[in-house]
């Protein structure tokens, strides 16, 4: 069975081909810049090598066009023709409380999604338009949207409620609803295979940590507590984005700076974060540079997201009554070693003991404490095609 996993953003298209037999990726690419001038194709078909086309991409739908074209090619396609592909998967960001886990697409699931446009309005409608797309080129072939939103689903309502009264929690649906979802429970499942124990008996903090960047509570396999919220800005620092902050400082600054809606959502979301406070980008690594070469403020965002990392691990240890295992994930989690010795450093009050060694390697599945150390801590790279595919697989077989 080939599954074609697509996560469409606004003017991007990403897309695997897998074939379920092995799990092996047979074809991966990227359109970008979809809508604008120089769009192109990057696709990479497995064992060789790769290439890029470029055209005119005014639309999701010549995008799919484009995609189906590259993997149908009699020279760098991967098969013979589209009756090769058996189902498709789609990433969709918001599942709002309406999707507790992956559904078979049909006029319903497009119909609901679209009602969560206004939770979500940068996310879920791409991801609609690449459904469309898709049905189109390929009306028989079965479709399921994974949602990112899925996996938080089971929060307690103590930790979804915010402090605002209830009413505008039934009307509009503001609650606490996590984001990364999809990479929080395949990090939180390998952590439980690598622990070699039940997921029952197992108290996971999962810590994905990239551009953007979340923290899960899992105890006994459930998500119990994440540290995004509403939308993706709740949390710890981020690239551009502020994380957790005290929600008076909007009316605040709209005020002194006279600032539409737009202009302060735009702010939190793309003006912030180690960007805002370093000045020099949004980019660890060339944050880390410039704290190195004696940069205060880049040393500073660096400071500040190390800590809001630490108070989420108490936090969730505290949810959850102990924790058996942390695991480290995306960009910086892969790939810092700095970041996770500098945070794993700070947790002997857990009995964890850092291997630094072992901890020495990027993006490599791996134990980075000793053997003696109480709480175990691993880097898992994370697979959130893999999920998906595997998700669209158990929902098209029923
Ligand atoms: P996205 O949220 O866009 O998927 P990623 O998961 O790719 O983001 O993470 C991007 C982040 O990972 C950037 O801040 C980048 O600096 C960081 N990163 C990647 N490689 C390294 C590295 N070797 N050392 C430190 N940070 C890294």
């Amino acid at each position: 069975m080939n599954i074609l996993v697509l996560n469409c953003g606004s003017s991007s298209l990403k897309y695997q081909l897998i074939d379920m037999a092995d799990e092996s990726v047979k074809a991966k690419g990227l359109v970008d810049r979809i809508g604008l001038d120089d769009a192109l194709l990057n696709h990479t078909p497995e064992g060789k090598e790769k290439v890029v086309l470029h055209a005119e991409i005014p639309n999701h739908t010549v995008a799919i066009k484009m995609v189906l074209g590259a993997l149908s090619n009699q020279e760098y396609g991967v098969i013979k023709d589209l009756s090769e592909i058996n189902a498709v998967g789609h990433r969709t960001v918001h599942g709002g409380s309406k999707f507790h886990s992956a559904v078979k697409i049909d006029e319903d699931v497009i119909h609901k999604i679209k009602e969560l446009y206004i939770l979500a309005p940068l996310h879920n409608p791409p991801s609609i338009a690449g459904i469309k797309a898709c049905i189109e080129e390929m009306p028989n072939v079965p479709m399921v949207c994974v949602f990112d939103t899925a996996f938080h689903q089971t929060m307690p309502a103590k930790a979804y409620t915010y402090g605002v009264p209830f009413d505008m929690y039934e009307k509009y649906d503001v609650r606490r609803f996590g984001f990364h979802g999809t990479s929080h429970r395949y990090v939180s499942e390998r952590a439980v295979a690598l622990m070699g124990r039940p997921a029952e008996d197992l108290k996971i903090i999962t810590c994905h940590l990239g551009n953007g960047s979340s923290i899960a509570a899992v105890n006994g396999g459930k998500c119990i507590d994440t540290s995004m919220g509403f939308t993706p800005l709740e949390g710890v620092l981020m690239g551009t984005r502020t994380g957790s902050i005290d929600a008076a400082i909007v009316p605040f600054l709209m005020e002194q700076e006279n600032w539409t809606v737009q202009d302060v959502n735009n702010f939190l979301n793309k003006k912030c974060g180690f960007l805002g406070i370093s000045g020099v980008s949004s980019d660890l690594r060339y944050v880390e540079d410039a704290a190195a070469n004696g940069n205060e403020q880049a040393q500073l965002s660096i400071d500040v997201f190390y800590y809001g990392i630490l108070k989420f691990i108490g936090a969730y240890t505290a949810a959850m009554n102990g924790v058996d295992a942390i695991a480290f994930t995306a960009g910086i989690g892969e790939n810092s070693i700095d970041a996770r010795a500098e945070i794993l450093s700070q947790l002997g009050y857990l009995g964890v003991e850092l291997d630094k060694e072992a901890n020495q390697c990027r993006g490599e599945e791996r134990c980075i404490t000793t053997a003696n150390s109480k709480v175990k801590a691993f880097i898992i790279p994370t697979n959130e095609e893999l999920v998906i595919a595997r998700d669209t697989a158990m929902v098209v077989q029923g």
